[in-house]
């Protein structure tokens, strides 16, 4: 059997990757990754370039940034070698530190990243994931250290320690997986095996550590970044969103935002989701699915993906794929079926396969495609719901009593 291969990665002196492109110094500078065009002119006009300048000089950083993929100012030749040295000394243009890289027997990638210090000083891990297909290649990115939901069967959400990404971190994910793939423009022009479709990352999907929508701002100001024509060009028909149910974000995000939607559904009754999901108890299906139907820009080319992870015993029955068939009526929908991903501790057990291919037939027959979806690097932990770093791991007691915390 094929072994997975496991970087890790010396970040003893500042400065060494083991591919020269991870920055790992820790500075106090402001970083420029993650504003927004217009925040990006307002930083510059704060140190001083002239006001005439502030539009032609963030049109050119942002090339270098997000069609370059520089890592230093002093790559930016036809920015004066002045305005380099002071841009410089304020601001940074760091990737977070990578702690290790795993590399699956089937060419999945998982990142262990560490962040740059918050206000209080700590440095939190995040996840992110490169699950390449032989049509697409999506990259798997975090919005939260951990997440403040509980889902009972989610590794994620027995994270102690959440906190909301910036935009910059959010936006990171993409740049170092550009970085460690050597998928930016230049270099793909330089590679006879670069992939026919022109990029490795044809796709982005928020599934990774964290409920996007309760990260609102910062989300979006990510993906406007990661959709900008001039930058990393992701187009928003290419980017999901995936949300446990926040069913007043999910219509803010679709006048605001605009991607591609997935909703954890994973039950077909409030009493069972209440259980799988306990935001359901806030929002519940009807409430949740009105808000689908409301989806602006639904259309058969465009439908929302309703993610549903197979329980044994819990949620699988013939009664319950029926069941789903019925509450989908009249939305623009395709369903993923994810087995259960077991992780040490979990109270759940994947459904069996016979019973997850009878289920399929059932939804397939009624009109929706619904495949089930391969579990990628398993053995390397990168599949759903099992982002988190194994040194965040409660015990079962520390867990119940997060639970009870966050639901009261
Ligand atoms: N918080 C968001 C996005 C991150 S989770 C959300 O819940 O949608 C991404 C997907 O992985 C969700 O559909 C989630 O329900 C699913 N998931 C979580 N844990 C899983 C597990 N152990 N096995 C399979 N899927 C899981
Ligand atoms: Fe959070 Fe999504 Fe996991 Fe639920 S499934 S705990 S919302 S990351």
């Amino acid at each position: 059997m094929a072994m997975s291969a496991t970087i890790r990665i010396d970040n003893s002196k500042s400065g060494i990757s083991d591919g020269g492109s991870v920055n790992v110094s820790c500075g106090q500078q402001r970083s420029l990754i993650g504003l927004t065009r217009d925040d990006l002119k307002t930083a510059l006009g704060e140190v001083g370039v002239p006001a005439r300048q502030l539009r032609m000089r963030a049109n050119q950083l942002w090339r270098w940034v997000y069609n370059r993929g520089v890592t230093s100012f002093d790559e930016m030749t036809d920015v004066a070698k002045e305005l380099r040295g002071l841009l410089d000394e304020q601001f940074s243009l760091e990737r977070p530190e990578i702690v290790s890289e795993q590399i699956s027997n089937d060419g999945t990638r998982k990142w262990l990243l560490r962040l740059a210090p918050d206000d209080l000083g700590r440095r939190q891990d995040i996840e992110t994931v490169f699950i390449p297909e032989a049509d697409r290649g999506t990259l798997c990115i975090s919005s939260q250290v951990g997440c403040t939901l509980t889902c009972t069967f989610c590794h994620t959400g027995t994270q102690r320690l959440v906190r909301n990404l910036t935009g910059g971190e959010i936006v990171s994910q993409i740049l170092l997986a550009r970085d460690r793939l050597g998928e930016w423009p230049h270099q793909l022009a330089a590679n006879q095996q670069a992939p026919a479709s022109g990029r490795y990352i044809t796709n982005v999907v928020l599934m990774g550590m964290g409920e996007p929508l309760y990260n609102f701002d910062n989300v979006k100001d990510a993906i406007e970044i990661a959709s900008d024509g001039e930058g990393l060009s992701l187009s928003k028909r290419r980017i999901t969103l995936s949300t446990s149910g926040v069913v007043p974000e999910i219509v803010r995000a679709g006048n605001e935002i605009g991607t591609m939607l997935a909703i954890s559904l994973h039950a077909t009754t409030d009493e069972v989701r209440n259980k799988l999901v306990p935001l359901n108890k806030k929002y519940p299906i009807a409430q949740l699915l009105q808000a689908c139907r409301d989806y602006p820009g639904l259309s058969n080319a465009r439908r929302i993906t309703f993610e549903y992870v197979m329980l044994k015993g819990v949620n699988n029955s013939i009664a319950d794929a029926k069941r789903l068939v019925q509450l989908l009526k009249g939305i623009p929908a395709k369903v993923n079926l994810i087995p259960f991903n077991p992780w040490p501790g979990a109270s759940f057990e994947c459904a069996e396969w016979e019973t997850i291919e009878k289920f399929a037939e059932i939804v397939n027959r009624a009109g929706y495609s619904s495949p089930v979806r391969t579990p990628r690097g398993r053995d390397i932990m990168a599949a759903c719901g099992q982002l988190k770093s194994a040194s965040q791991r409660l015990t079962a007691s520390e867990r119940r009593e997060l639970v009870e915390a966050r639901a009261s």
